[in-house]
């Protein structure tokens, strides 16, 4: 079996997170896409608590039909949240899987900077998907929605709905769950 990870905070997941599921599992032979949301952020950024993350992208995943998931590999490891560190354990807790490790064109520039990137590179595929505004040489699909969850924490402190960014089952969680009121 093949696995798509799309890693990152999820804080809160949006519209962008799904398209790219979607433009993944349209375009690349992979039988899953997961979700993989941080249990820290990697520079130390505040995040809320990685079970209200992961309840959120699980919301998002239940319109598909069994081929997009939410993983708790990062959550349940706890510690630093090094991509190489979640990598190894993947192969580790299923050593027959192939890995693709699904990378936001913005984010290729910090790609080098990562722990172990060789390792990286040898224990998965790396596929660059084309973020609106963040061209980079091959990047696939088109560009893909301008939003992010920064738009979206500061729409959702200023006091206006996230909708438009966010799946409805998302934002009734959030405001189910009174997340994302403050600065
Ligand atoms: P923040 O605004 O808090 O920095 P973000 O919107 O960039 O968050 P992340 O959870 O950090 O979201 O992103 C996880 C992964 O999804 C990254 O690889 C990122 O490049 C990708 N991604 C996020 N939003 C989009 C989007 N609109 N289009 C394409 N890729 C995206």
């Amino acid at each position: 079996m093949d696995v798509a990870l799309l890693g990152g905070s999820f804080n809160p997941p949006h519209l962008g997170h799904l398209l790219a599921a979607h433009v993944v599992r349209a375009l690349e032979p992979v039988d899953q896409v997961w979700f993989v949301p941080a249990a820290h952020h990697p520079f130390g950024k505040p995040l809320i608590d990685v079970a209200h993350r992961l309840a959120m992208c699980e919301l998002m995943c239940r319109d598909a039909a069994g081929w997009l998931l939410a993983s708790d590999v990062e959550a349940s490891l706890g510690g630093n949240g090094y991509t190489v560190d979640t990598l190894r354990e993947l192969h580790r807790r299923w050593p027959d899987r192939r890995w693709t490790l699904v990378i936001g064109s913005d984010i290729v520039p910090e790609l080098a900077k990562w722990r172990e990137p060789g390792e990286i590179r040898r224990l998965a595929r790396i596929v660059v998907l084309n973020r609106a505004g963040h061209p980079a040489p091959g990047a696939i699909g088109p560009p893909l929605a301008k939003v992010s969850s920064t738009e979206v924490r500061a729409a959702l402190a200023a006091g206006r709905g996230g909708e438009g960014l966010v799946h409805r089952e998302v934002l009734a969680y959030i405001e189910r769950h009174g997340l994302y009121r403050t600065g």
